[in-house]
């Protein structure tokens, strides 16, 4: 493996970090093995851990002069059980248990339920699940701030065990008080993403986006199945989404998540957002050098269907080999995006383009690198809207995205195929675009004769304004 097969890799690597991957020296490691972005799980962290860990990446950019982006990942509305006794914690099928709202400690009777909103959420009927789905309950009645249940796959209760209610649309605000304390250290600090968990409807986004800086990209975290009720709406309305498939894998039948992770990402790709696919992709490397055959087809599968990032949760995390598991997910999406079968697997599964221009105008920069052999598509972007069309598209060609705005590059990260390269901006189109020559050159990223494609906007320095399409020849 090597520096350029990294940057030649278009899907790109979101790895979360945590106590195995906590000094700006590991940070730097797991970059150089090829991560494009770090996800900060506020589950796991305090306020305190939070910046600390986005100081750190911050430093470990400034190191390896290279853009790297940053998602902070928000719990909202995750319910959990309190404290459990050591001992009488074990559930049996058939016995009846309750859920309340007092914090003395659990049992196999009785547990405390973080959310008090949670008690006018469900119905009778409706189906309780704990720990990931290995305890499974029927409610059986219900009064103010008491949930009576029977069990129907029993389990050793414990303590701080997350709950799901996947039949149950919760009356719950997307955002907790915790919530808005790590929003507003992500906005002080400038982060590039913020994903929120347990995303039900559009309304929640647009909870979250008035609460960040319109700089703030949001991702929407798919794990309910009221989510995908509302797909398109969320898909339109958020930045890029996120494939949870822990908790989707608990909240529907676990054999349907495959089917809903390709429409999920189709949704997407045809919207032009970013999707990131999570969760277990090579789960086996926490402890074992070696992941198994399934996982390195799932990372595979992933690729193939064009995800713009494929993710690594404790695997970076909290497992033995941080960087070894970033080398592999590396090594197997870059055989198979150079398996010969991909470009033709990416473009056959998108028939539909929005009809704007600067969506024409990226069919338009692919259709011209095809047809005129052109190693690269170049994009000046100040917001990164020209990029990430560009990268909507899924042309075989290097996209190198050229901006003035390091929010910007970071930000691209995630998106597929985005190279990204901070120059300030010259001050005309002309000059631009020589510089651009003497550059594409001097990287390596096309040759003398070679035509290359730039795509912008006039005037410069403009958002949004995408409507220039130009041919010209490297010297
Ligand atoms: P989590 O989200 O790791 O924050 O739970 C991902 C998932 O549910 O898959
Ligand atoms: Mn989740």
């Amino acid at each position: 493996m090597n520096n350029k097969e990294i940057i030649q890799r278009k899907t790109k690597i979101l790895a979360t970090l945590g106590p195995s991957s906590k000094t700006i020296k590991k940070i730097i490691e797991l970059s150089k093995a090829g991560s494009n972005a770090f996800r900060l799980n506020c589950s796991h962290l305090s306020e305190n851990d939070l910046a600390e860990y986005i100081n750190k990446i911050r430093r470990a950019e400034e190191i390896i002069k290279k853009p790297i982006g940053v998602l902070v990942d928000l719990q909202g509305p995750k319910i959990r059980i309190g404290n459990v006794s050591e001992i009488n914690n074990s559930l049996k099928k058939g016995d009846t248990f309750i859920f309340d709202n007092s914090k003395a400690i659990g049992n196999n009777k009785r547990v405390y339920l973080s959310n008090n909103k949670v008690f006018n959420s469900v119905k009778k009927g409706h189906l309780i699940l704990i720990d990931d789905g290995n305890i499974h309950l029927k409610i059986t009645s219900i009064k103010k701030n008491l949930i009576r249940t029977k069990v129907i796959q029993g389990g050793i209760l414990k303590s701080k065990k997350g709950v799901n209610l996947p039949q149950s649309d919760l009356k719950t605000s997307a955002l907790s008080s915790a919530d808005k304390k790590y929003i507003k250290i992500a906005a002080n600090l400038n982060v590039d993403w913020i994903a929120l968990s347990f995303v039900q409807k559009p309304s929640d986004i647009k909870e979250l986006r008035k609460l960040c800086d319109s700089k703030i990209s949001i991702m929407a975290k798919i794990e309910k199945p009221s989510a995908l009720k509302y797909i398109n709406e969320i898909c339109e309305i958020a930045d890029g989404i996120m494939i949870a498939r822990g908790d989707l894998g608990v909240e529907l039948p676990i054999e349907t998540v495959p089917g809903w992770q390709k429409r999920i990402i189709r949704t997407s790709r045809v919207k032009g957002k970013p999707v990131v696919v999570s969760t277990q992709m090579l789960e086996s490397m926490t402890s074992s050098l070696t992941p198994t055959r399934a996982e390195v087809s799932d990372v595979a599968n992933a690729v193939f269907e064009g995800a713009d990032a494929i993710m690594l949760s404790a695997e970076s995390a909290s497992g033995s080999y941080p960087v070894e598991t970033v080398k592999m997910m590396h090594k197997i999406a870059f055989s198979t995006e150079n398996e010969k079968n991909y470009n033709s697997i990416l473009a056959n599964q998108i028939e539909e383009t929005p009809n704007t221009t600067p969506d024409a105008i990226a069919t338009a920069a692919k259709t011209l690198a095809d047809e005129l052999s052109s190693p690269i598509i170049v994009c000046y972007t100040e917001s990164g809207s020209t990029g990430i069309k560009v990268s909507r598209v899924r042309p075989s060609q290097t996209i190198l995205t050229i901006t003035p705005i390091i929010q910007t590059a970071r930000k691209l990260s995630l998106a597929w195929g985005v190279l990204c390269l901070l120059q300030k901006d010259e001050k005309n189109l002309e000059q631009m675009i020589n510089s651009t020559k003497v550059t594409v050159k001097k990287s390596g990223l096309a040759y003398s004769g070679d035509k290359i494609i730039i795509t912008a906007g006039l005037p410069l320095k403009v958002e949004g304004t995408t409507n220039l399409i130009r041919v010209t020849t490297v010297k």
